[in-house]
């Protein structure tokens, strides 16, 4: 007898009312997605629960994805058995064998359930059979019902009985595509990556955009940010990545704007074009990994002159963070190594080193009166690449056509 099944609990999910079912059908199809490389464990939606069925597959992989899937509270390994109190207590005492394998067990407890309310044995008596059964072909062992070692959960449905021994922790957070869909503006540092996986733990869907300057960037950083997106569809779904040529727009602010503004008027192009770019795509909110007074361009005067040329909603999950806390996130989903990859960024080449750290919105204004800035915004927005990155192998391919 084996584990043969995943038991996916889900915790805010659960508050959502008639949205449930909708909530539901979203994560069983982000739950498939993330299992798309185990085509044989199955992943169904019964009785308000989540159940993935393995189907010979083994478990330790799919648990481990299944970690990165936003929504999933919590998860346990399960032997699914016949409503048959004599097949429970063979299924009980194994699975008490098998977590005695790999760790000290002293005491444990039988916690039954009886959703299925026609079965004729009632959860304590369960308890009682079942646990009087562990007992007595186990040495050296004791209930504790209040602090045990193992607690061996039984839940008895109508068409089958569960039961589960240990947890494992889920990601929390929403459902991918629960939320909707925001546009984010990924850099090839550490913190925009961050910030998308972040908009994702609360079920937003990520489109990306990207400013790059070649020939002053080069195809490698492209392939860095192309990566980093990549690594974020591990806690989501697939990527539309908008790669916009930003050459033109930089050198054109270099030759024409004040060097001490040129920080300040190359954001408010950033996010002119971003806002076009949204609205294009009917996305609501635009997001960046903007922390407050990290550098010049993130003081609050900077954040107001430069956020005067949109009102759509900026999110900014890291705006109170430290950088050292964003470092030790950036290690958890994977992107820091490759966050770290010496690669100009467009936003450091041309740029001047005396940014003003106190830009105002009527100096930003003025000196963009004697600019004419809508033809290249414009031909940068027409000129924008779109890469779909879903999966690893799909981006590989990809990028072969490039070359
Ligand atoms: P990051 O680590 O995300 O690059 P940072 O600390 O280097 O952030 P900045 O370079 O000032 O800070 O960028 C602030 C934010 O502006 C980034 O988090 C990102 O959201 C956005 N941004 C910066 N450069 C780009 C770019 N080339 N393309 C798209 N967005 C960018
Ligand atoms: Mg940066």
């Amino acid at each position: 007898m084996e584990y043969n099944h995943i038991l996916i609990r889900y915790g805010e999910l659960a508050l959502k009312g008639k949205n449930r079912t909708y909530f539901e059908k979203q994560l069983q199809q982000n739950m498939k997605y993330a299992l798309k490389a185990h085509p044989s464990a199955k992943v169904r939606r019964t009785f308000g629960r989540m159940i993935v069925e393995l189907n010979g597959e083994a478990y330790e992989p799919i648990i481990e994805k299944l970690q990165n899937v936003f929504g999933i509270h919590s998860m346990s390994l399960a032997v699914k058995v016949e409503n048959d109190l004599e097949k429970m207590k063979v299924a009980a005492l194994h699975l008490f064998q098998e977590s005695r394998k790999e760790k000290a067990i002293h005491t444990f407890k039988i916690s039954a359930r009886r959703a299925y309310k026609p079965f004729p044995i009632s959860s304590q008596e369960l308890n009682h059979h079942l646990g009087g059964y562990v007992l007595t072909n186990t040495e050296d062992l004791k209930v504790d019902v209040h602090h045990p070692d193992l607690d061996i959960r039984v839940e008895v449905r109508e068409t089958a009985t569960y039961i589960t021994s240990g947890v494992f922790e889920g990601a929390g957070g929403l459902p991918v595509g629960t939320s909707g869909k925001v546009l984010l503006m990924l850099s090839g540092g550490i913190d925009s990556p961050v910030a998308g996986y972040l908009i994702q733990k609360r079920g937003a869907m990520l489109e990306a955009i990207h400013f790059h300057s070649p020939p002053y960037t080069n195809e490698r950083a492209k392939q860095k940010v192309i990566d980093l997106a990549t690594t974020l569809t591990k806690y989501g779904a697939s990527i539309k990545l908008h790669l916009v040529p930003f050459t033109e727009i930089q050198t054109y602010l270099h030759k024409e704007a004040p060097s001490n503004f040129q920080m300040t008027l190359m954001r408010r192009m950033m996010l002119r074009i971003s806002e076009c770019i949204a609205k294009e795509r009917g996305i609501l909110a635009l997001a960046s990994g903007e922390s407050l007074g990290q550098v010049a361009s993130q003081t609050l005067h900077s954040m107001n002159t430069i956020n005067e040329v949109t009102n759509l909603p900026i999110i900014r999950p890291l705006v109170t963070m430290d950088k050292l806390e964003v470092i030790q996130i950036a290690h958890k989903i994977d992107t820091y190594e490759t966050s770290i990859l010496p690669y100009e960024d467009c936003c450091t080449i041309f740029l001047p080193s005396d940014s003003k750290t106190r830009p105002r919105r009527d100096q930003a204004q003025k000196y963009e009166s004697y600019l004419d800035i809508e033809p290249i915004l414009e031909k940068a927005i027409a000129d924008t690449e779109i890469i779909t990155i879903s999966s690893k192998e799909k981006v590989n391919q990809q990028i072969d056509d490039l070359f």
